[in-house]
């Protein structure tokens, strides 16, 4: 199949993009690495009007530090986040995250954003925006805003942009010295999406878990963030850590569905065990892991 007609523009400047995409009013579709829509295009799955090609556009790719935050240009390629030295020493959940995106070929072209506006529900950045506490910037021609990654996502393939609006870039903020992360999920294969995944932050000083922040991918429409679990957790010593409750309360508060890939209910077994093996693992409990 081939897709429908469509206009293709390639703005050069940012400004310009936005104007094409407040005159498509709601009718002009976005690219950018086309992992996703241009398939997506070829099934007719996806029919705008005007295709806006975002790739030429200088100033929305590339990785800074800014301040006590790693800002990350939404046209960045999967690929430059994984080799990136300053998202590794200061983000290093986001590197860990990126190694199980797609493929190398995938990751040469797909980028940050792409991966953040389509919003699978089984995908890994959203889960590591929201665990990380990362900001999502958003421009339309008519003003800018920044948006929690919390408050983003809003179920499967939804999210709080509105259809003039385009992200620009993620904002991922410095956790404290001493802080662990995880990503781990389980997939048919590598470079499939996840059936299960998990992303954890785990601030520690002198020994106490200071603050924790989990999410889950696959194990519900969107990331969904174990509220009870990082409370059960924050403030104890590592020795009274309860592993046990902790992932119990956490897979209580996912929403999983049945698929042809896998049940809700494999999801939530899968999802405690990985839980207490892989927050043991991380936290130094190899006992309280087993
Ligand atoms: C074989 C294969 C395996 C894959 N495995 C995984 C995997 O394991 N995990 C995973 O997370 N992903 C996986 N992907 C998805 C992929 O790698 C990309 O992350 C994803 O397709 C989106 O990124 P993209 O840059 O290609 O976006 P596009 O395909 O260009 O766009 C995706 C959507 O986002 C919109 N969009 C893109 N950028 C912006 C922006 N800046 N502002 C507003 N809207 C925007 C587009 O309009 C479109 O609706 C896989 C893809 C393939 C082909």
């Amino acid at each position: 199949m081939k897709p429908a007609p469509f206009d293709y523009l390639a703005p050069a400047t940012l400004d310009e993009a936005l104007a094409a995409l407040a005159r498509g009013a709601g009718d002009a579709v976005v690219l950018a690495g086309g992992q996703t829509l241009v398939p997506l295009l070829a099934l007719r799955m996806s029919t705008p009007s005007v295709l806006i090609d975002i790739n030429r556009i200088p100033e929305l790719a590339g990785i800074s530090r800014e301040g006590a935050a790693t800002r990350i240009g939404a046209t960045t390629r999967q690929a430059a986040v994984l080799a990136d030295p300053a998202v590794a020493g200061h983000t290093p959940g986001l590197t860990q995250a990126t190694r199980f995106v797609g493929h190398h070929q995938t990751r040469n072209r797909g980028t940050i954003g792409g991966s953040i506006c389509l919003a699978d529900p089984a995908a890994e950045y959203p889960a590591t925006a929201v665990a990380l506490g990362a900001e999502i910037e958003v421009r339309s021609a008519s003003g800018a805003r920044r948006i929690a990654a919390e408050d983003f996502f809003l179920g499967a393939y939804t999210t709080a942009l509105e259809p003039d609006e385009m992200v620009t870039a993620l904002r991922f903020p410095d956790w404290p010295a001493g802080t662990v992360t995880l990503v781990r999920e389980v997939a048919p294969r590598p470079g499939d999406f996840a059936l299960v995944g998990l992303v954890g932050a785990f601030a520690l000083e002198a020994g106490k878990v200071q603050r924790a922040s989990i999410a889950w991918f696959g194990m519900g429409g969107a990331p969904v963030k174990s509220r009870k679990a990082e409370a059960a957790m924050a403030g104890r010593s590592l020795g009274e850590l309860d592993l046990q409750e902790a992932a119990q309360l956490a897979v209580s508060e996912t929403d999983p569905f049945d698929d042809i890939h896998a049940t809700a209910a494999y999801r939530r077994t899968v999802g405690a065990r990985i839980f207490r093996k892989a927050v043991g693992e991380t936290l130094g409990l190899q006992r309280a892991a087993a």
